[in-house]
């Protein structure tokens, strides 16, 4: 398996630390809103990472974080008058719902960074004494950035480069720092700011430390991979390498790997740009999968722009697949034969070769858009090669085998159920209670009228003695 590492910037041959097991670090959202279809890349993508190694027999420890304090969220938090807690809760607990609409597997452990204050607080100290940080008058701990020598081998900068090419490092009110290249490593409290007590003042820690504690305390000194978005390789990747070996004096992560960004009309998208669509927006038109299988289908290194063209065309291919896969369920039921004959013998060892062009697409760097076309092959394959009547063993075997690649990217081919797309679908219960309430009061021509709107919005409703049901004509 060949992994693009950002470190050497080449594809390397993967070599775990320990045979048979891969440690993931992936660095998460703030937690100040909800999240967008940008922040969902690197989530979709790591996954479908973990995915394949799961699928190649290793056993993964996936780590990702919630960053849940920092600038953005307390400033939301007072806008809001509530606790930065509420704040942070609330969209962690939205995010999570966005996670299982995009079939993103739950973490080993989604540490936050509040809940590892005192880690922080232990790695800043050993930095200290090791002279890699210092405590200026104000309380502030910097990471002393020149001590350590490999600063920059991530994104291949040069401290004196950096130094002549970013005046903006030097902010007002940090000329106590020894060298405008340090970064902050605790910073004091402000009003109206959650703080802790430590050794160096009443504060916050900046925002890097908690990835390289966090990653320690969860995986280890020492880790597989490390991914993020490619915005993330400088200053905060860095600044976790920093961090990490010189407190450990070992190498932190073997393997880092970047996703390109997410852009609309060419611009990455952001937050604070205000060119974004939230999982969300999108989820009201599209099925979870649909986003899933757009957000995968360009390599994780080149940009992806996003569009509605792109999403149709996301859609359609989804279908494709699942019309395949319902096809086979429908024969496998129906069958007539058990066994498969030899010619579907065959056929079936010959579409094995599409596996073979998945994985081959998947070891290079998780060719994600190759892996999808492995994918459209085998379905273009089987729709020619099975006959009026397949036996059940190989309708279910056809089936298997289109099941077993579509796991790995994550895309689930559940028949599509009612409400399944449904952002309307809170709509859709609230007009079937409306019909109920008219009933009940014997306006008949209202429930009537109520039955007519969702006809007309493809919503059949059935009456039973359960209750209303509902579907999709
Ligand atoms: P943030 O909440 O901004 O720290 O972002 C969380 C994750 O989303 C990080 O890995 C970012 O690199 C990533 N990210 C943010 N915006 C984009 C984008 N437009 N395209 C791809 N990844 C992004
Ligand atoms: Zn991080």
């Amino acid at each position: 398996m060949k992994i693009h590492n950002t470190l050497s910037k080449q594809k390397e041959e993967f070599q775990p630390i320990t045979p048979g097991k891969v440690s993931m670090y992936v660095c998460g959202p703030t937690v100040y809103n909800l999240i967008h279809i940008g922040n969902a890349r690197p989530m979709v993508f790591f996954d479908t990472v973990r995915r394949y190694f799961l699928y190649k027999g290793y056993d993964v420890n996936y780590v990702s974080n919630f960053t849940d304090v920092d600038d953005k969220i307390i400033k939301r938090a007072n806008e809001e008058g509530e606790d930065c807690s509420v704040i942070s809760e609330r969209y962690i607990e939205e995010c999570k719902k966005d996670m299982e609409s995009l079939n993103v597997m739950t973490a080993t452990v989604h540490p936050k960074a509040t809940e590892e204050i005192g880690g922080m607080i232990e790695m800043i100290s050993v930095l200290i004494d090791k002279g890699f940080a210092y405590r200026a008058e104000d309380g502030t701990v910097y990471f002393r950035t020149r001590k350590f020598p490999y600063y920059g081998k991530l994104s291949h900068k040069n401290l004196d480069d950096l130094r002549s090419g970013n005046r903006s490092i030097l902010v007002t009110g940090e000329e106590q720092k020894e060298d405008p290249l340090d970064f902050v490593l605790w910073k004091p409290k402000k009003e109206g700011e959650p703080f802790w007590t430590s050794p160096w003042c009443e504060g916050r820690p900046g925002w890097h430390i908690e990835c390289s504690v966090m990653s320690r305390k969860y995986l280890g000194e020492q880790i597989d991979i490390h991914g993020g978005g490619e915005d993330l390789i400088f200053p905060h990747h860095e600044n976790e390498i920093a961090q990490s070996e010189a407190s450990s004096g070992k190498e932190f992560a073997h393997y880092w790997m970047h996703n390109a960004f997410l852009n609309i009309d060419n611009h990455k998208m952001s937050k604070s740009a205000g060119n974004f669509f939230t999982v969300r927006d999108i989820l009201a038109k599209y099925e979870g999968r649909v986003l899933r299988l757009f957000l995968l289908s360009a390599h994780y290194r080149s940009p992806l722009n996003f569009s509605d063209p792109l999403m149709d065309s996301a859609k359609s291919s989804l279908e494709r697949i699942l019309n395949c896969s319902d096809n086979l369920a429908y024969a496998a039921e129906h069958a007539k034969e058990k066994e498969a004959s030899e010619t579907e013998k065959q056929i079936l060892a010959e579409a094995e070769k599409y596996r073979a062009q998945f994985e081959k697409a998947m070891d290079d760097d998780f060719n994600t858009a190759d892996g999808l076309a492995a994918v459209y092959d085998l379905v273009r394959y089987l729709n020619s090669h099975v006959g009026e009547q397949p036996s059940e063993e190989f309708a279910k075997g056809a089936a298997e085998l289109l099941r077993t690649l579509t796991d790995v990217l994550g895309l689930d081919l559940s028949p599509r159920q009612a409400g399944d797309n449904d952002a309307d679908e809170e709509k859709i219960l609230a007009m079937i209670a409306e019909r109920q309430e008219a009933r009940k009061a014997k306006d008949f021509a209202r429930a009537d009228a109520v039955r007519d709107e969702l006809l007309a919005m493809g919503i059949i409703l059935e009456d039973t003695r359960e209750g209303v049901k509902w579907k999709r004509a």
